[in-house]
C-alpha cells in the first residue's frame, strides 16, 4: 500500500492538533475528520486493517480534502500530510474503490488532445496569449495533474505523454505555464525544455506601467505551499506598481478555494461554495477592493459563487496595469 511509505506523517499527525485551524475544509465543515489529525487517524486504521479501505465514509473524507498543503507548509517539522492524502487516494484507485463520480470525472480528464498554434521561440500554456506575442500557444486541457491528484497515476502519465509530444513537436526551448497546478506538475518533467511560471517570465520581461492601485494578493496553494513560496507573482505585481496589502487575518491560511485539489468544485460544489463564502467573509470590501490571484481556478470559483467579487488573475492585473 502507498500509505505504508508515509508512516512518519501518520505517526506525527494522528495525535497532533496543532494545525487544525489551517485546513480550509475543516474550517467550513467543523468536522475533525476534515483536519490532518482526523485523516491520519482514519489512514492509520486502514494501515492496520486493509478492510477499512472499503468504508465509503473514509473514502469520501479523503476526496473531500482540499489538498492546500498549508498545514504541511506551516508545520514546524513539515510533515507531509498532503502526500499522505495523495497516497491513500492512489490506494483507493488501485483497489478499484474510487467513488463513481470520481471515476466519471477521471474518464473525462483522459479525453484530451493538445494542439500548438502560432509563431515564436517560446511556448505558452495559459489563457492570455496576448501577453506573450513571441510565443506559440499550446491548449487542450489539463496536462495530467488533475488525474494525478485524484489517484489515477497511469492515466495521468498517458495524458502527460500526449502533452509532452505536442511540446516537443513545437521545437520550443522554454515552456511558460500560467496555472499554478500545471506549473507544479510540469516543472521537472522535461530534460531539455525549461519550464517557468508565467509570473517569472513577465517579471524578467519588465512591465511598463503607471498604476498605483492598492490590491490584495491571494496566495496560490501551488506557488506558496508546494513551491517554497515562489516570490515572482508578488514581485511582478509590485514591479507593475500595485501596492499589496495582506488579505484576511493571517498569512498562513489558504484562501484558494480548493486549488490544491485542482477539480474540487466538480466533485464538491457545495463545499467549494462554502470555501468561496468564507473568502468573501474574510475580505474587507470584496466588491470594491481589488483582489488578485495567480490561479484561474481560484478566480473562476470565487466569481461563480459570487459574481460581485472583484477578483482578477495576475496576468489580468498586468494587462490592466499596462492600461489595456
Ligand atoms: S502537519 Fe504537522 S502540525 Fe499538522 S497535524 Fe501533522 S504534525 Fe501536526
Amino acid at each position: 500500500m502507498n500509505i505504508k511509505k508515509c508512516i512518519d506523517a501518520i505517526n506525527a499527525c494522528r495525535f497532533c492538533f496543532m494545525c487544525r485551524h489551517l485546513d480550509p475544509v475543516g474550517n467550513v465543515t467543523f468536522n475533525e475528520s476534515d483536519t490532518p489529525r482526523g485523516r491520519a487517524l482514519i489512514i492509520d486504521k486502514i494501515r492496520m486493517d486493509r478492510e477499512n479501505l472499503n468504508n465509503q465514509d473514509f473514502i469520501n473524507t479523503m476526496y473531500k480534502s482540499a489538498l492546500s498543503a498549508a498545514n504541511r507548509y506551516h508545520c514546524v517539522s513539515h510533515y507531509d500530510e498532503a502526500g499522505l492524502v495523495l497516497a491513500v487516494r492512489k490506494d483507493i484507485v488501485e483497489a478499484g474503490l474510487a467513488p463513481e463520480a470520481v471515476k466519471k470525472l477521471a474518464k473525462e480528464l483522459e479525453h484530451v488532445d493538445f494542439k500548438v498554434e502560432g509563431k515564436g521561440s517560446n511556448l505558452y500554456f495559459g489563457e492570455m496569449p496576448e501577453l506573450y506575442p513571441d510565443s506559440k500557444l499550446i491548449s487542450g486541457g489539463d496536462p495530467g495533474k488533475a488525474l494525478e491528484v485524484l489517484g489515477f497515476t497511469n492515466e495521468s502519465k498517458n495524458v502527460f505523454e500526449k502533452f509532452k509530444k505536442a511540446v516537443i513537436n513545437s521545437k520550443c526551448e522554454t515552456l511558460i505555464v500560467a496555472e499554478p497546478s500545471s506549473y507544479d506538475f510540469l516543472k521537472n518533467k522535461f530534460d531539455n525544455i525549461k519550464v517557468i511560471h508565467s509570473s517569472e517570465y513577465l517579471l524578467s520581461a519588465g512591465v511598463n506601467s503607471q498604476t498605483q492601485s492598492k490590491a490584495y494578493y491571494l496566495d496560490s496553494d501551488y506557488l506558496k505551499n508546494y513551491n517554497d513560496n515562489l516570490k515572482a507573482p508578488r514581485e511582478l505585481l509590485e514591479s507593475a506598481g500595485y501596492k499589496l496589502a495582506m488579505f484576511g487575518t493571517n498569512q498562513e491560511e489558504s484562501y484558494s478555494v480548493g486549488e490544491g485539489a485542482v477539480v474540487y468544485d466538480k466533485l464538491y460544489p457545495e463545499l467549494a461554495k462554502k470555501l468561496a463564502e468564507r473568502v468573501w467573509e474574510q475580505a474587507d470590501n470584496p466588491e470594491t477592493d481589488l483582489i488578485i490571484t495567480a490561479s484561474s481556478y481560484t478566480k473562476s470559483i470565487l466569481k461563480k459563487y459570487n459574481p460581485a467579487f472583484n477578483v482578477i488573475t495576475v496576468e489580468e492585473a498586468v494587462l490592466k496595469a499596462k492600461g489595456n
